[in-house]
């Protein structure tokens, strides 16, 4: 994949051509590379959860017998909280593989393999359907009243093309790391969530007070495995953002996001606008 073709004196067809040759390589190379870094990657990630489960097991292994019960239940609940932490990585990856056949990249690689369609067939209630999630969390989560409050600010009625499923997972992906990095910050905290259009694209925001993203890692959020250092703490895998980002792309949108260290984060969801409201 290194080499190149030197291009011919003259002859601005070829040239043409060899360029457009060129270039291809050089897109074949750099998806080469991520690819085999996101698998390194994910063997790393991998790897600390199975190596803490295994040590736990042969610890049990080991000293079983003269284990009061309530070390063996916390040998045995550590080795199961890996286990379900491998399990979600696994699944994350798995979405991100799924995602990676479905893109032009690879299908040059991979021309048989069959292509989902893109999936952007349904009209979608943006609003209900987030106002819908909130009041599930709402219920589901036990959130400490007196630390962290989850409002709806501004709502209009807008629909968008996309499909539930991908939405509704990406909004549960803003909400659930708007909470963990509010809580995080350790003092009073205020999710707020809003819907409205924006000439043609429908958008929702989720809006946090929390310890907020430093200018240099910005940019690299929405990279696989990404984490910011003051992160690290919050168990996170690293992978949410990208899949959000993999997500709305698929629907033909994008995922946008501005922070102030400190006082918190807006993450924002641009999604194409169902013809009907154009
Ligand atoms: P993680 O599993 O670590 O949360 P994500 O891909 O969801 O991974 O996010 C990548 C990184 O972006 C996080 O590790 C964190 O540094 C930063 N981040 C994401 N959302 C927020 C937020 N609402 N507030 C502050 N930092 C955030």
């Amino acid at each position: 994949l290194s080499q190149r073709v030197q291009r011919p004196r003259g002859h601005d067809e070829m040239v043409q051509v060899i360029d457009t040759f060129n270039e291809m390589l050089d897109s074949l190379e750099s998806a080469t590379k991520a690819q085999r870094r996101f698998i390194a990657d994910a063997s790393h990630e991998l790897r600390a959860p199975l190596t803490s489960v295994q040590g736990n097991l042969a610890f049990l292994q080991r000293y079983l017998d003269d284990m009061p019960t309530e070390e063996r239940r916390a040998v045995l609940n550590g080795a199961y909280e890996d286990t379900l932490r491998l399990a979600r990585l696994v699944d994350e990856l798995l979405l991100l593989a799924r995602a990676d056949a479905s893109s032009d990249t690879v299908a040059i690689v991979d021309a048989n393999k069959e292509v989902p369609e893109k999936k952007a067939g349904e009209i979608i209630e943006l609003d209900h359907t987030l106002l819908q999630l909130i009041r599930q969390l709402r219920g589901r989560l036990s959130l400490d009243k007196s630390q962290l409050k989850l409002e709806v600010g501004h709502i209009e009625p807008v629909r968008v093309r996309g499909d539930e499923e991908s939405i509704r997972r990406i909004m549960l992906i803003l909400l659930d790391n708007a909470i963990k990095y509010t809580q995080g910050k350790g003092e009073v905290g205020l999710i707020t969530v809003s819907v409205e259009r924006k000439q043609n694209e429908g958008v929702f925001h989720v809006q946090d007070t929390g310890i907020g993203i430093d200018p240099g890692d910005l940019p690299h959020i929405f990279e696989r495995f990404y984490r910011a250092d003051r992160a690290r703490s919050q168990h996170g895998t690293g992978l949410g953002l990208s899949i959000a980002h993999t997500l709305a792309e698929q629907l033909g949108g994008r995922i946008t996001a501005e922070s102030v260290p400190g006082e918190g984060s807006t993450f924002s969801v641009w999604l194409p606008l169902a013809r009907s409201q154009q």
